[in-house]
């Protein structure tokens, strides 16, 4: 009996099949040729028929998708879903019309957070709080060893803690929030928007004036070499993040506090603001016995969680 993990993102869906321990037995991807509903729930069952063919099984015992996007409790539903261009699609019912068994769907970086509480860099802890911080920001808190919820299924959204009253637009379609200034889109954006301004040598150095060019990296290279102006942007998009998430420590005082995502392993001046951004802003009895750590599952953390919890 299987357990099956699916990683539904913008582009692909991933299928894996996992043990016990979550290690991945076999895994399977399938590229989205289009983003409706039949055609992405079509991409899944042939990822997962080819995933379990290869792990030598056709009985499936748990079956958990992990995908981007606003998901209500155990509805089912896909609130929203912004890679997909998808509001309320019922997602969960149509893949076990389609799949022929149950299947459990969860956000994304709630299921990576599983990930790494079962298999990775959370093992052996039951109170952790995990930071990903990649083209988005995403958070997801496991008290006494059980994923917190809340009362609508969208506890933790760090990314959607307001961080500037009426600020910047944020994908979810509100203002100010987190993710709007340290996500990594965002971060791009804002970048784009200094070599726009022409105010930012080093950024228009680095990328030779062309705004593809620009990544997160850049901002954070171009203010260790001393541009101005990108300094104070990033000193700020790392000030909005270490407090945000010093605050979550002190709230939730967790064991273990796990940083990942594309933006922190890429930018590791930006992490340092965040490691010592807890240490010096959480109150000191939250952040006693504090193990930081870095994810250790990488992009595979969310599908392991995925079948983990399906
Ligand atoms: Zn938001």
């Amino acid at each position: 009996m299987a357990r099956l993990g699916i990683d539904l993102g913008g582009t692909f869906a991933r299928a894996a099949v996992v043990d016990e321990q979550g290690k991945i037995i076999a895994a399977n991807k399938v590229a989205l040729e289009e983003r409706t509903p039949p055609a992405v729930v079509e991409a899944i069952a042939q990822a997962a028929q080819h995933a379990l063919k290869d792990a030598g099984t056709n009985e499936v015992r748990t079956c958990g998708v992990g995908a981007a996007g606003q998901i209500q409790g155990d509805s089912g539903v896909m609130a929203v879903a912004p890679n997909l261009g998808w509001r309320n699609v019922p997602l969960g019912s149509l893949l076990s019309q389609r799949l022929g068994h149950s299947v459990r769907l969860v956000n994304d970086l709630r299921a990576a957070a599983w990930g790494e509480f079962r298999a990775g860099a959370g093992r052996g802890s039951l109170d952790m709080y995990t930071v990903f911080v990649g083209s988005g920001v995403g958070s997801a808190a496991i008290a006494n060893g059980k994923l917190i919820q809340g009362g609508g299924g969208v506890a933790g959204e760090l990314g959607h803690t307001k961080v500037v009253p009426d600020g910047r637009l944020c994908g979810c379609g509100e203002r100010g929030c987190l993710e709007a200034y340290a996500g990594g889109h965002n971060i791009i954006a804002q970048t784009r928007e200094l070599l726009a301004s022409g105010k930012a040598p080093m950024v228009r150095e680095l990328t030779g004036g062309n705004p593809d060019m620009v990544t997160p990296v850049t901002l954070e290279q171009a203010a260790e070499k001393g541009d101005a102006v990108a300094r104070e942007l990033y000193e700020r998009i790392g000030l909005f993040l270490a407090l945000a998430v010093a605050n979550q420590v002190t709230v939730l005082n967790p064991a273990r506090l796990i940083l990942g995502g594309g933006v922190l392993t890429h930018c590791p001046g930006l992490r340092r603001r965040v490691v010592e951004g807890v240490q010096q802003y959480s109150s000191r009895t939250s952040r006693e016995g504090l193990l930081i750590t870095e994810a250790e599952l990488g992009d595979d953390s969310g599908i392991i969680g995925a079948a983990l919890l399906g």
